[in-house]
């Protein structure tokens, strides 16, 4: 396999000087790293090459050799430079790049200080139709990981808190395999970067306790079910004094015996007789501000939605109040007398159907054309 030239792997001048190289590498080093390209194969040879090169060009000895007699000069299967690339410069070019990178920020935890921030938690909130609409203020009981009142969060029984020695406070540790320093979470510490001599006898040195807190939720006029309302600091308590995560409240709005919600509108069904909806006539109906009259016209058929404008929603976002959609439901009448039924008789042998039956005829109309159009 034939290697390439490491200048041209780093992307370097020949004649560039121990800075350069080591920026070049840096740069790579960073690309490819595979902590961070776990998906991608390729980006660990190319971390391998690449950092292949480095240890040779900044090896002031090494980079002589490999300048004088290329690959051959410096390949330690090759006799000449002996060793290996487990060199001096390596370690120090590791530490000062990836201690902030891999260590510190990204993965939540607080690297030096060795306190970890809680986690966020969830709850799900039933609420009715009506609070959700009008607001209003709830109580609710959360499991959760509080902060432990006998040691003031620290997790030290005496108070007293040290700096890990395996790590030196960082929380994590470097581990030299080849030519990979890999980042690992330090083993005696767990990633805290504290130890503890004494831990608190009432959270075992967690610095924080199971309990279950009672939070009043005040829910806003017009939320809706998928709406998520955050408590800032409401979370589990952070481990060791560490910062206290989140609590995520979702609107769940429970199914109502009469209205239906669509955004800002509400839809209820509205039962109305034959006799009124032929004759018209003054219905009530309900809405979440109370009854209201609601004139229909004679000659209403079934189906037919009555607007009720600003008897529906405010949005929580904002926006305009929505409106109440009733939907007429004509009621056939049950439980009859016969002399009611005869009434009914002489009424159906008085009506005809293509005279009052405006859909009635219309569809049979329609039955008729489409058996006149199936005919060959
Ligand atoms: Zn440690
Ligand atoms: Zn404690």
């Amino acid at each position: 396999m034939a290697k390439r030239d490491y200048y041209e792997i780093l992307g370097v001048e020949r004649g560039a000087d121990e800075k350069d190289i080591k920026k070049a590498y840096r740069r790579l080093a960073m690309k490819y790293h595979p902590d961070r390209n776990s998906d991608d194969p390729e980006a660990e040879d190319k971390f391998k090459e690449a950092t292949e090169a480095y240890e040779v060009l900044a090896d002031e000895e090494k980079r002589e050799a490999y300048d004088r007699f290329g690959h051959a000069g410096v390949d330690p299967q090759m006799g000449g430079g002996g060793g290996g690339f487990s060199g001096g410069g390596f370690g120090d070019v590791f530490g000062d790049m990836f201690g902030d990178i891999f260590s510190g920020g990204g993965s939540g935890r607080g690297g030096r200080g060795g306190a970890q921030r809680g986690s966020d938690l969830r709850y799900q909130l039933d609420l009715d139709l009506e609070d959700a609409v009008k607001g209003s203020s709830v109580k609710i009981k959360v499991p959760t990981l509080e902060e432990c009142h006998h040691c003031n969060g620290s997790g030290s029984e005496d108070g007293k808190v040290e700096t890990c020695g395996t790590c030196n406070g960082m929380g994590q540790v470097r581990m030299q395999q080849g030519f990979f320093a890999i980042q690992q979470t330090c083993p005696t510490c767990h990633g805290a970067g504290k130890s503890i001599r004494n831990p608190c006898k009432k959270c075992h040195g967690e610095g924080r306790v199971q309990n279950t807190k009672t939070l009043e939720v005040k829910i806003p006029a017009g939320v809706d079910t998928g709406d998520r309302i955050r408590l800032s600091g409401e979370g589990e308590a952070g481990r060791m004094g560490g910062p206290t995560g989140d609590l995520y409240v979702q609107v769940n709005v429970r199914p109502h015996p009469i209205f239906e919600r669509d955004g800002a509108n509400l839809y209820c069904e509205v039962p109305v007789s034959f006799v009124d909806a032929t004759l018209g006539g003054e219905l009530e109906v309900p809405t979440l501000q109370g009854r209201v009259k609601l004139k229909i016209p004679a000659e209403t058929q079934t189906g037919k939605l009555f607007r009720l404008r600003g008897k529906g929603v405010k949005p929580v976002r904002g926006g305009a109040q929505g409106d109440l959609l009733c939907r007429v439901v004509l009621e056939t009448p049950v439980n009859l007398s016969e002399a009611q039924k005869d009434i009914l008789r002489q009424f159906h042998e008085d009506t005809r159907a293509d005279k009052h039956s405006p859909k009635k005829s219309s569809w049979f109309d329609g039955v008729k054309k489409f058996f006149e159009d199936m005919k060959p």
